[in-house]
């Protein structure tokens, strides 16, 4: 058992899953005032392109749910700060929710700062968690009411941690700093080696030969050898010689 007091949240899995949570409520938002149609998916895959990732909606056999493309962290990033949300949404709805995606951006910056003060980033952190909660409000002197944002029942377990439990993890590991302990630099390396496997295509090959885990860990030694060792990968391009 690992005491309690030696766990850590991991910052980049706070990121990719509240932009998860963020970007699900605009899409159900959508599909709230039935404007999720064709046009609308057009829009949004065209302005993530405009903005440099790629993005699909699709429709499983038989099922009546659009599916898309589940994007990797650096995208959600891109999606986080660039997305233009004017292009699905009324210009005030946009407005309204483009800053608070803007102020979970700055939140989440801080976050990874080493020398970020706690009880500033617990404050700043409690006052974005207020923006998310805007109720919804009559506007004076008219019988119009101006749509907040979202409910409590919104609120994920990741949004509580960033809200109510980073500062006091950020004072305790003052030292290092929260992103030390980032799965981030795990996650890419389970990447590489996910995209090395199925390059490699010795999927299913497992029992036959080598298991696979054996086939990774040998390609993980050998490049971790040339890597410390210093060896030339490549050797001297032969010389074309035209003889007349
Ligand atoms: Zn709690």
């Amino acid at each position: 058992m690992i005491s309690l007091d030696h766990w850590i949240p991991d910052e980049l899995h706070i990121m990719l899953r509240i932009f998860d949570r963020l970007w699900s409520l605009v899409l159900s938002e959508l599909k709230d005032v039935d404007q999720f149609d064709n046009v609308c998916r057009n829009e949004i895959v065209k302005e993530m392109n405009r903005i440099g990732v790629r993005f699909q909606f699709w429709k499983e056999n038989g099922s009546n749910t659009w599916n898309y493309t589940s994007l990797m962290g650096n995208d959600k990033l891109k999606v986080l700060k660039d997305f233009n949300l004017g292009q699905i949404l009324p210009p005030l709805r946009a407005k309204k929710i483009r800053e608070l995606w803007d102020r979970f951006n700055l939140i989440y910056s801080n976050l990874k700062l080493k020398d970020y003060d706690p009880h500033q980033f617990q404050f700043e952190a409690e006052d974005w968690l207020e923006l998310f909660l805007t109720p919804d409000r009559v506007i004076p002197n008219s019988n119009r009411i101006e749509k907040g944002l979202y409910s409590p029942s919104a609120i994920t377990p990741y949004i509580h941690v960033l809200v109510y439990h980073i500062s006091e993890f950020m004072e305790i590991h003052k030292q290092w700093g929260v992103k030390a302990f980032s799965c981030a630099p795990v996650e890419k390396k389970n990447h590489q080696q996910v995209t090395y496997f199925f390059r490699q295509s010795f999927k299913g090959r497992g029992s036959k030969h080598k298991s696979v885990i054996k086939e990774i860990l040998e390609y993980e030694s050998r490049s971790l050898f040339y890597l410390f060792d210093d060896v030339v990968t490549s050797t001297p391009k032969p010389k074309k010689l035209n003889i007349f």
